[in-house]
């Protein structure tokens, strides 16, 4: 399309494309709008990185959870009730002493939404996508994390076929702390591998 447009809208080129498909779907019959509602609400309120910090708080505080999630993440995964689209073949990558773990999907944006919702723009970026596995220690350094020399960083290339779940470390200093307290610690960037957990210190009510 070019950018002439005569109508006087104000929304952008993609909206207008968006919204074209849409009507043209609609009109013919090929999708239910209620069913578009549902999706675009689903993934606006349901699904985000909140079901994932259950999954690392649980990996963080039941070993035979966190040994079934290294088994077989997917089952794991449903175990909690989080499942469906772009998470059907999950993996749990668990950052130890010495290693961390960074994803990226250098083809496209492949995201495993059941856990952490929708990807944010900078990783549909063709920078990071390209930077991530050229320099992961750049790009975690713009990130303001550094990793040290002496950490291994292994980078995760995420598929169509598999989406890749990042464990960080339990913090230090959270010995007896509910479930749903060790959740608060856990951030989306943490389960990417780009960013870290909360300092629990920072969440001194949350026990
Ligand atoms: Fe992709």
């Amino acid at each position: 399309m070019s950018g002439n447009h005569p109508h006087g809208s104000t929304l952008s080129e993609m909206d207008l494309r968006v919204r074209a498909l849409e009507t043209l779907l609609v009109d013919k019959g090929w999708v239910d709008p209620a069913a578009l509602d549902a999706l675009v609400e689903t993934y606006e309120h349901k699904v985000g990185p909140h079901n994932g910090a259950r999954v690392v708080a649980k990996a963080w505080a039941d070993e035979a959870y966190r040994e079934r999630l290294r088994v077989d993440a997917t089952a794991a995964i449903a175990e909690l009730g989080y499942s469906g689209r772009q998470g059907e073949h999950m993996v749990a990558l668990f950052d130890a002493p010495g290693v961390r773990h960074l994803v990226v999907c250098t083809l496209c944006s492949c995201y495993p939404w059941p856990v952490l919702g929708l990807p944010p723009v900078w990783y549909k970026s063709a920078p990071y996508r390209s930077r991530a596995v050229i320099d992961p220690r750049g790009v975690l350094a713009d990130f303001g994390t550094t990793v040290p020399d002496d950490v291994e960083l292994r980078v995760f290339d995420s598929t169509a076929e598999l989406r890749y779940l990042v464990v960080p470390m339990r913090p230090a200093g959270t010995d007896g702390w509910s479930e749903d307290a060790l959740a608060r610690l856990v951030t989306r960037d943490s389960m990417i591998g780009t960013g870290t957990t909360l300092d629990p210190a920072s969440l001194e009510d949350a026990r």
